[in-house]
């Protein structure tokens, strides 16, 4: 008998969230309305009160806080090399400067002592990402403080997560979040990004649609070149359903995590070092990822994804190094520099986790792991 095919992430939609997301489809009302203003509302009830507002994407989300900084040509945003390539690219796309510095091993988040030397005098904006550990909100203000620079904080896999007793979004600068299906909560496809104050909330809505200001006579002005960025009302009401259920989600990954550590406990061949961070308090379990021993095994990563495939496991690469990409390559930056980002680009591997897993799926995808690792490669 062959087991349903279990992909590496999957967002869980209920019959309530359907039926919801179909009376605002009935309703008539589906682009940018009143579920955007609730569910901006909602985030920003879930975030301690701060002003949220709405996006199509994170990617969006941090193009539009970089616009919003009056980053641009001849500014520097410092990056690290080890994560997706949004943030990267968006720092170009404004005609800044990309500045890559190194990850810690376990947290995979930047290395702060490293940014600390990568800033310069052009240096704008430090925008790490939350990766498989919280942030910590007090490091991130002083070294705003001590740098004058300000922070974008790439949460698009953080939402859900806590640092320092709040959650990760209440406190800090400017955060995105993305809430596109494979994150711990879904719009299909959206994001958000949290602001300081009311001005800034209504430069974003400004820098998110068209430019647009409204004058008191009912005529319109366009004073910035501004994007359409605004997510419609069916994405936010079903955000609004799932929002309700993330915490519960979070609890369910951070247990399904903790089978996948008690699965590879006693594994030589997965020693600590090689697992994401066991004592992690606050950390929304987005992923599980393990770096694998490529010089202990016989098959290469693509070997390993596609035997795992064939049992009808998935399995995600997050990320490559993106210093690495072609763009980058061609910004002059070469393998050598960030040997951490580097070694994570070549081993990681992402193993399914989503609340709906069972302990069961753990079981098997961890039995299956263990298996191959000392498998030859199919002839
Ligand atoms: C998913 C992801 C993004 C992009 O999110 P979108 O909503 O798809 O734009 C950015 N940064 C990180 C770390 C991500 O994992």
């Amino acid at each position: 008998m062959s087991l349903p095919y279990l992909p590496f992430a999957r967002p869980t939609i209920d019959a309530a969230m359907i039926a919801a997301v179909g009376e605002t489809l009935a309703s008539r009302w589906i682009a940018s309305g009143p579920q955007v203003a609730a569910f901006e509302a909602a985030l920003s009830a879930f975030l301690g009160g701060r002003p949220v507002r709405t996006l199509t994407s994170a990617t969006g989300a941090m193009e539009v806080a970089l616009e919003l900084l009056g980053v641009g040509p001849g500014d520097e945003v410092i990056v690290p090399a080890q994560t997706f390539f949004a943030a990267a690219n968006v720092v170009e796309r404004v005609g800044a400067r990309t500045i890559f510095v190194d990850v810690d091993l376990l947290t995979r988040n930047i290395d702060l002592a490293a940014a600390a030397a990568a800033v310069t005098p052009r240096t704008k904006v430090l925008a790490p990402t939350h990766y498989n550990a919280p942030l910590d909100p007090l490091a991130l203000a002083d070294f705003a403080k001590l740098h004058g620079v300000r922070v974008i904080e790439d949460a698009a896999l953080a939402i859900g997560s806590h640092a320092g007793g709040s959650p990760v979004g209440a406190r800090g600068d400017l955060v995105s979040f993305s809430f596109h299906p494979n994150k711990n909560m879904t719009t299909i496809e959206g994001g958000a990004l949290v602001v300081n104050d009311a001005d800034e909330a209504a430069r974003v809505e400004r820098l998110r649609f068209h430019g647009i200001r409204r004058n008191p006579d009912g005529t319109r002005d366009v004073e910035v070149a501004g994007g359409k960025y605004n997510l419609s009302d069916v994405a936010a009401r079903l955000g609004l359903a799932q929002l309700e259920h993330l915490s519960a989600w979070c609890s369910a990954r951070a247990r399904l995590a903790e089978l996948y550590f008690e699965a590879f406990a006693d594994d030589e061949l997965l020693p600590p070092e090689r697992l994401p961070l066991r004592e992690n308090p606050g950390h929304s379990w987005n992923m599980f990822t393990v770096l694998l021993p490529l010089g202990q095994m016989a098959m290469d990563r693509k070997a390993f994804m596609d035997a795992l495939h064939a049992e009808g496991i998935g399995t995600g690469l997050s990320y490559e190094a993106v210093h690495l990409t072609t763009l980058f390559r061609s910004r002059g930056w070469r393998e050598g520099r960030f040997p951490v980002a580097e070694r994570i680009g070549r081993e990681t591997l992402t193993l399914p986790l989503f609340p709906e897993m069972t302990e069961s799926d753990v079981a098997r995808v961890a039995g299956a792991v263990r298996r191959l690792l000392r498998t030859n490669p199919k002839p």
